[in-house]
């Protein structure tokens, strides 16, 4: 067990490695950012920053030898890089959990080899394929590329034949996959850690609701019926253990209107839909995360309150001075710089009580 005044090394500087970094803080720990330079939200709160590209190797060596163990807050943080870091100091999770969620396909595959199900999906590595992909899924489909892909970007929908032509170019022309289109009920996700000794502990699964490809809710209870939360949990703890993962993941779902569920796709890292976890549990994710990956008991998931994230998005940020005197509101700001279209700039979490009236 890393004893507190230890430092947690965290390979990106996002919101996410600054809600890390925080909590880290409240257990007495330091952590060191690496982040390429730009506006890094992380970086105005942690112990010590390495500013460099990932491809710095004197960077890499300095930031590993300055911290007891390391995690990453983005999944597009190159492999090799990690590979490299993870040769000097512990990495949690690994270098392979990171490996299969790059990339679509390897990730799909993954989870084929589990016999989880997916979304219908055909590789396509150009527009010859990609005619005989949507021959075999069907439409309307997804195109998306296989990586570097998020919050919707590199993606193209494909509703009728009229949008397959150019649709490779559209993605970039870059190796994709063509997953079918799911006509889902609801997306839920579970967010769970899983322990250095195996344990894992999940917490209740969080409805979600997506606005232009981009999270813009999540609430919790989600409205599925117990079973479906376990055989979510239950499927989420097989991944954990298939990849001997250590630390919090976040796994997407789709609830099918026969109550299967299909898996979208997994974060290693904590997850934007288990925010809600900041106000109304006692220990969050990003504590959760911290306790994991410094070998600690995991935390109690339990939740005390049902509870609402909004995401503010670009200009929503504007009014966070409305939000700052709304009664009951737990209001956080990530610091960054510019509202630029699409960005995360905070969110919000409203809680209630199991009767449904605002907590206050
Ligand atoms: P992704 O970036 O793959 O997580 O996609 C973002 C959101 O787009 C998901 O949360 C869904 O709301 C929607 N989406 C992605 N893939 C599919 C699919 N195969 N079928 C239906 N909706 C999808």
């Amino acid at each position: 067990m890393l004893a507190p005044g230890s430092t947690i090394g965290i390979l990106g500087g996002g919101q996410l490695g600054r809600m890390l970094a925080l909590a880290a803080a409240r257990l007495g720990l330091k952590s060191h950012i690496f982040c390429p330079p730009g506006d890094n939200p992380g970086s105005h709160v942690c112990d010590s920053i390495t500013l460099a590209e990932y491809d710095d190797a004197a960077a890499r060596a300095r930031f590993a030898a300055a911290v007891d163990v390391a995690t990453y807050e983005f999944e597009n943080v190159p492999v090799d890089c990690v590979a490299e870091i993870a040769a000097r100091v512990a990495v949690r999770p690994g270098v392979e959990a990171l490996r299969i969620s790059q990339d679509r396909l390897t990730e799909k595959n993954f989870l084929a080899g589990l016999g989880i199900v997916t979304a219908p999906f055909a590789s396509v590595d150009d527009a010859a394929a990609l005619t005989q992909a949507v021959a075999r899924i069907g439409l309307p489909a997804i195109l998306k590329t296989r990586r570097l892909g998020y919050d919707g970007r590199g993606q193209s929908m494909l509703r009728t034949v009229l949008d397959v032509p150019g649709a490779w170019e559209r993605v970039g022309a870059s190796p994709s996959i063509l997953e079918g289109f799911v006509d889902f009920e609801r997306e839920i996700s579970v967010i769970a850690a899983r322990g250095i000794d195996g344990s894992i502990a999940s917490y209740d699964p969080p409805e979600n609701l997506h606005k232009d490809g981009i999270l813009a809710i999540s609430r919790v209870p989600a409205q599925i019926p117990d079973a479906i939360a376990r055989e979510a949990a239950a499927l989420t703890s097989r991944i954990l253990t298939e990849m001997d993962y250590t630390g919090v993941i976040g796994v997407e779902f789709f609830v099918l209107k026969d109550g299967r569920l299909a898996v979208n796709e997994f974060a290693p890292r904590v997850h934007n839909s288990g925010h809600w976890t900041l106000d109304a549990c006692a220990i969050s994710q990003f504590e959760q995360h911290i306790r994991a990956i410094c070998g600690w008991p995991l935390g109690d998931t339990a939740r005390h309150s049902n509870a609402e994230m909004q995401n503010l998005i670009s200009a929503d940020v504007m009014q966070w001075s409305a939000l700052a005197v709304e009664p009951g509101l737990c209001l956080h700001l990530y610091g960054k710089d510019a509202p630029r279209p699409g960005r995360k700039m905070g969110h919000v979490t409203r809680l209630f009580d199991k009767s449904g009236t605002l907590v206050r």
